[in-house]
């Protein structure tokens, strides 16, 4: 190899290693939020954390339902508290009563894939499947869809994002895990949440049963320090940009202003872009046995 080949060869490796560090640094940055990442990424749609301003925080449990979850849901409605259940759809499949009964007691219901895969390592397609199949799987058992989506292990890549946002979805990240998703003392669980727990804070749980015996701690401990729990899509309406989604708590009918026009219900708006439309169809069918409760902060329509 002449001098000059060997110098283009070092040169060509030397841009693809300084282009493989900047994208992993970006990937890195996107994942531990380091840097001036803002609460919610606009180009993107992702909810990186809460307004810090405001002294509440929003708690997620994903991968039910499970054997566990109606537990959970148990010690959630002895303390009034509202969380939202990011759901894998073969799960909601098995469980189609505990996805209503989130839904009606208040919870908020957002979409986890169907299978539970890396999306990053699928095709477009297969990525669309498992968003559709899971947001299927929770209208027949709900008759409401989802605005929300958590991609499983937080896997994502530009393909995913650009998937998740055709479909209509804000993508919501977490910055308090507890890792409770093996065998944890509660009480570890416990310090994991109110050791890192901020203003904001987008807290990551699952349905473990040493997750249900930490949840009253850790609800107690939120309180005492002042925090209001509230459901992802509040918190997302309270952001210092407001982002608006429709919100399945109360089942599919309560946020749905009877004149509003069909098209309306699933517009997601915000300070800086124009209004929206999500491409999921708002026009369900009212649940006769879902009583419309009012006082969600949920966006008015004009
Ligand atoms: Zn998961």
């Amino acid at each position: 190899m002449s001098d000059r080949s060997r110098v283009l060869v070092l040169l060509a490796c030397g841009v693809a290693i300084g282009v493989g560090a900047v994208g992993g640094f970006l990937r890195l940055r996107h994942r531990l939020h380091w840097g001036p990442i803002e609460t919610y990424e606009l180009r993107d749609d992702i909810l990186v954390h809460g307004n810090a301003d405001l002294k509440e925080v929003a708690l997620t449990f994903d991968d039910g339902p499970t054997d566990t979850t109606r537990d959970l849901l148990d010690v959630l409605k002895a303390d009034q508290a509202r969380a939202t259940f990011f759901v894998v759809g073969k799960q909601v499949a098995k469980y189609p009563g505990l996805v209503r009964r989130m839904m009606d007691e208040g919870h908020e219901v957002g979409n986890h894939s169907f299978h539970h895969p890396r999306l990053d390592d699928l095709a477009q397609n297969q990525i669309r499947d498992e968003i559709t199949a899971c947001d299927r799987a929770v209208f027949q058992a709900t008759g409401a869809h989802m605005s929300l989506f958590r991609p499983p292990g937080m896997r994502y890549d530009e393909v995913v994002l650009r998937a998740t946002q055709d479909l209509g979805y804000v993508t919501v990240h977490w910055n308090v895990a507890a890792k409770d998703f093996t065998d944890q003392a509660p009480s570890v669980i416990r310090d994991r949440v109110l050791d890192h727990v901020q203003p904001g804070s987008v807290i990551l749980l699952h349905g473990h049963p040493d997750t249900v015996r930490a949840l009253p701690a850790i609800l107690a401990g939120l309180r005492e320090r002042g925090y209001r729990l509230v459901t992802v899509s509040q918190m997302l309406s309270r952001l210092p940009r407001p982002v608006y989604v429709k919100s399945n708590a109360y089942g599919a009918t309560a946020t749905v202003p009877t004149a509003a026009p069909a098209t309306i219900l699933a517009k997601k708006t915000s300070a800086k872009k124009g209004p929206r439309l999500a491409r999921k169809s708002a026009t369900v069918e009212p649940r006769s046995d879902v009583t419309p409760v009012h006082g969600l902060d949920v966006p008015t329509w004009n």
